[in-house]
């Protein structure tokens, strides 16, 4: 694809970026704004012949990118970095137009992808080995990092740049080339930090974007590449359960973010305006369209009428509109499925006997109102299937054992969260909580320090910290007797 060198200032700047990396006119595909349905821009999708010469140009660019310094990959990590903090109000404005998330919200995007480069352009430099002793004194014996190699990663589009700077930051600062195949909702944004990464001074070949239509075909093309090392996923569990089988022919490593169902619990001794507001933070953020959402709220008895009143109160003050304007607080659905799905939940609760608290119905075009539910129980498909959007259902517990026991009994891992005083308690639950993640007073705990991933149906591998970079690392053992 050609470098564009267009200023991101000017306001046809999304259309001349897509415009400019569009291969000689070769076939496209119109990205629409979930807001208003207006058309934000055509951008060139990626046929498997395109993926084919991706993959060589991976490859070829991996064997000067793993030969590069530790140092010299930090700092163009870090140029990667200041580029995108540069472009924070463009790249935050492309997100909001793209996938509809309120453009204030995109900002804290932008700032959490970007720690994530910041993070492993320092990283890049602690990549360590061992030296160790064996039975035999003649022998001199190491084990040293290498980089898997290059590497596959397929994004969604709720978290259109984080997503991708998780995966594509660890991987270059390890020494990995990335090929990134964003969703098809939101290819701009993976578009504009690519080629942020070229003007930050990467090396051809070492990070590619391929928007597609053709997710299939593209990824067949990556999966029966053998020289393509590793395949890293965020998406749904169903998509993800299927790579994963697809990525043993070439005995790919395999990384996989997927779905969540995350119980949100609070105890009678909790501080209940801050547990409101975390459960706020949790649930409504980007309209309720992430893994970590909360998707359950399990509430003890005596408590349990304050805090449908607060949360309700809370909720319907949530201004819902336009997600380009400053004040807005909750955006469009991404799109007609995602709010059929939502729709479609709340219904069957409805008719399975939850009560209605507020909102409950669509609003305009891919818009749905924020939503509280009360006498939610076992049995209704909101409590199984992942939600991504704004409802926020409520069950009661009585004592700490059915909470648990309520709160695993899914096939979920991903993130969990817990609202008591009580110390022990505390640790009590958040150990016997059967997550990868877990929030004690706490409803927002991912940072690109921490390791984020979960267990069971939630996937495997971590992101973030320096756990992520490990993810793109292979160790080699070198024996070296003397003789
Ligand atoms: P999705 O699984 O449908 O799509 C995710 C990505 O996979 C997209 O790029 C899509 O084009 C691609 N894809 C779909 N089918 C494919 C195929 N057959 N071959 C290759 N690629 C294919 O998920 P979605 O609805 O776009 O995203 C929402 C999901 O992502 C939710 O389930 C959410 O929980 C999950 N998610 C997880 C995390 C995490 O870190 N655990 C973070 C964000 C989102």
């Amino acid at each position: 694809m050609n470098r564009p060198d267009t200023p991101a200032d000017r306001p046809d700047f999304l259309s001349l970026l897509a415009d400019r990396l569009r291969d000689g006119g070769g076939p496209s595909f119109e990205v629409f704004s979930p807001a208003d349905g207006r058309r934000v821009a055509a951008v060139p999708d990626a046929t498997p012949a395109d993926a084919r010469r991706a993959a060589d140009a991976a490859v070829q660019a991996y064997a000067r990118w793993s030969r590069t310094g530790a140092h010299q990959r930090a700092r163009l990590l870090q140029a990667w970095f200041g580029e995108i903090m540069a472009h924070r109000e463009e790249i935050a404005r492309v997100i909001s137009a793209e996938m509809g998330k309120p453009v204030s919200e995109a900002r804290g995007e932008v700032d959490y992808a970007a720690a994530y480069i910041e993070l492993y352009a320092e990283e890049a430099k602690r990549i360590r080995g061992e030296a160790f002793s064996g039975p035999d004194a003649r022998k001199r014996l190491y084990a040293t990092p290498r980089p898997v190699g290059p590497v596959y990663a397929i994004t969604p589009w709720n978290f259109p740049a984080a997503m991708i700077t998780r995966k594509a930051a660890p991987a270059l600062a390890a020494g990995c080339t990335a090929i990134v195949k964003p969703a098809p909702q939101s290819p701009l944004t993976a578009l504009f930090l690519s080629w942020l990464w070229e003007r930050a001074g990467g090396p051809a070949g070492t990070l590619q974007t391929l928007p597609t239509l053709d997710a299939a075909g593209v990824s067949q093309v990556m999966f029966d590449d053998p020289r393509i090392r590793k395949l890293t996923f965020t998406g749904s569990t169903e998509v993800g359960r299927s790579l994963y089988r697809q990525a043993a022919g070439t005995l790919k490593r395999v990384s996989l973010e997927l779905g969540g169902h995350a119980p949100f619990l609070v105890f009678d001794d909790a501080d209940l305006d801050d547990a409101v507001e975390q459960v706020m933070l949790s649930k409504f953020r980007n309209a309720g369209q992430t893994c970590v959402c909360t998707n359950r709220i399990y509430v003890q008895r005596a408590i349990l009428p304050a805090f449908v009143a607060a949360l309700a109160r809370r909720v319907e003050a949530l201004r819902m509109g336009d997600p380009a304007d400053e004040r807005t607080e909750v955006g469009p659905l991404v799109d007609a499925r995602g709010l059929d799905k939502v729709a479609g939940q709340v219904r069957d609760a409805l008719d399975k006997g939850a009560t209605l608290v507020t909102g409950g119905r669509a609003a305009e075009g891919l818009f749905f109102r924020p939503t509280v539910l009360a006498g939610v129980a076992p049995g209704m498909r909101i409590l199984e299937e992942e939600t991504f959007g704004p409802v926020a259902p409520i069950l009661a517990f009585d004592t700490e054992e059915e909470a648990v026991a309520q709160a695993n009994d899914t096939p979920f891992g991903l993130a969990a969260y817990l609202y008591t005083r009580d110390l022990a308690r505390a640790h009590r639950v958040s150990e016997a909580l059967e997550y990868g993640i877990v929030g004690v007073n706490d409803g927002a705990p991912s940072t690109a320090w921490a390791p984020f991933g979960g267990v069971k149906d939630s996937g495997l591998g971590r992101e973030g910290g320096h756990w992520g970079l490990e993810e793109y690392l292979d160790l080699k053992y070198v024996s070296v007797g003397l003789p």
